[in-house]
């Protein structure tokens, strides 16, 4: 019997890095300081060092430092975002549970980012701001979508959640627009061992609000000065995140060559196969999704042959029960998108050898 090849392997991954992992567990244990110590401001160092940005603040999730970001900036009830169609649930969640409007563009089918060229027919007197989205990895194109926010006047935030290490024109994610919200969640390029999130900015009256929002409002103890939430980044993720940090371009590596594998070998015509990205390192493959009309077939061939698979997503937002509000919407090509895609295994201890075996099974499908 063939073993199992599995969709991810989080136990694998982070066995590479058991020991380090375990010391510097110990080390915070041994500390007293659970929460806001010096683990946290470590890795917020390291991390803004990475992104090329000037700050980073801990927070306790993805969702929460969207959710920072937009409270950060004091948006009116109403006021507009624009956020891609097809992105991942949070996204649209962070916007909506600020009473701000997420307003829905469809992406690009050819990359499944934000389509740059349908954004300024969607923007209004109450339009803010632009949150791309860089999702499974790649990064959105950005030269018109700056331009535009230049015009109108609006900020740029980044939904970087799956896209750690990625680079447009030698900039890093979490540094290509105003500010940027990160999750550590344990599937993500960069995970923890539990839930963690970041900001990055450069901008210095921003960060240092988000500090103080992340922490019931205060930058001293018991002085509230804004109604903020309980959301901080523990010292035990902040140290796990120091340990993996620095081998995160080279996993991001290995995700490529994955991909490049995929690419060039997954020859069957049933399949749509992502387009190669505009340069090396604008995709660092959180996910590698393909498409076909016969996704409930593929996916139940390649599971009887020993292999893995999700789908990234089944619904789009506009469809779920919870924004029964857009559920009469028509929007044809994430509809597409979430009839038709499929994620294989992907991740950087997938070995050539079972990905050799997966494009052997689709390529007989
Ligand atoms: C994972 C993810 C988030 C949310 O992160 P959590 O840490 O799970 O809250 C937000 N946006 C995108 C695109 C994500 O993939």
């Amino acid at each position: 019997m063939c073993k199992m090849i599995p969709f991810l392997d989080l136990k694998k991954i982070n066995e590479q890095h058991r020991k380090k992992i375990d010391l510097a567990i110990e080390k915070v244990l041994e500390s007293g300081q659970y929460l806001l110590g010096k683990s946290l401001e470590k890795f917020e160092q390291e991390f803004a060092v990475y992104c090329g940005t000037k700050y980073a603040v801990g927070a306790a999730n993805g969702l929460d430092a969207l959710d920072l970001i937009i409270k950060a900036y004091e948006f009116s009830k109403d006021d507009e975002i624009i956020v891609p169609a097809n992105t991942y649930i949070a996204s649209i969640l962070a916007i909506s549970k600020n009473d701000c409007r997420p307003i829905l563009v469809e992406p690009d089918i050819n990359n499944y980012l934000l389509d740059p060229d349908l954004i300024e027919e969607k923007i209004t007197k109450k339009t803010k701001a632009i949150m791309v989205v860089h999702l499974y990895g790649r990064v959105t194109e950005m030269r018109k979508i700056l331009d535009l926010a230049k015009k109108y006047k609006l900020k740029v935030i980044e939904d970087a959640a799956q896209a750690h290490g990625a680079t447009y024109n030698d900039k890093k994610v979490g540094n290509l627009g105003d500010v940027s919200g990160f999750s550590f969640y344990p599937s993500k390029n960069l995970g923890c061992l539990g839930d963690g999130g970041a900001i990055t900015t450069n901008d210095e009256g921003l960060a240092d609000k988000m500090r103080a929002l992340r922490n019931y409002g205060s930058h001293i103890k018991y002085h509230n000065v804004y109604k903020g939430i309980n959301s901080r980044l523990d010292e035990i993720q902040a140290a796990i995140l120091s340990v993996k940090l620095p081998h995160l371009d080279d996993e991001n590596e290995k995700r490529m060559a994955i991909a490049n594998y995929y690419l060039n070998n997954i020859t069957n015509k049933k399949i749509v196969l992502p387009s190669a990205p505009p340069q090396k390192k604008s995709h660092v493959w959180h996910v590698f999704v393909i498409r076909t009309k016969e996704r409930e077939n593929l996916q139940q061939y390649l599971a009887e042959n020993n292999i893995q698979t999700s789908i990234h997503y089944p619904i789009p937002p506009h469809k779920q029960k919870a924004y029964q509000e857009w559920n009469h919407l028509s929007l044809p090509i994430t509809e597409k998108i979430h009839q038709e895609v499929l994620s294989l295994p992907m991740s950087p201890v997938l070995s050539l050898k079972e990905a050799e075996k997966i494009v052997h099974v689709i390529n007989k499908w």
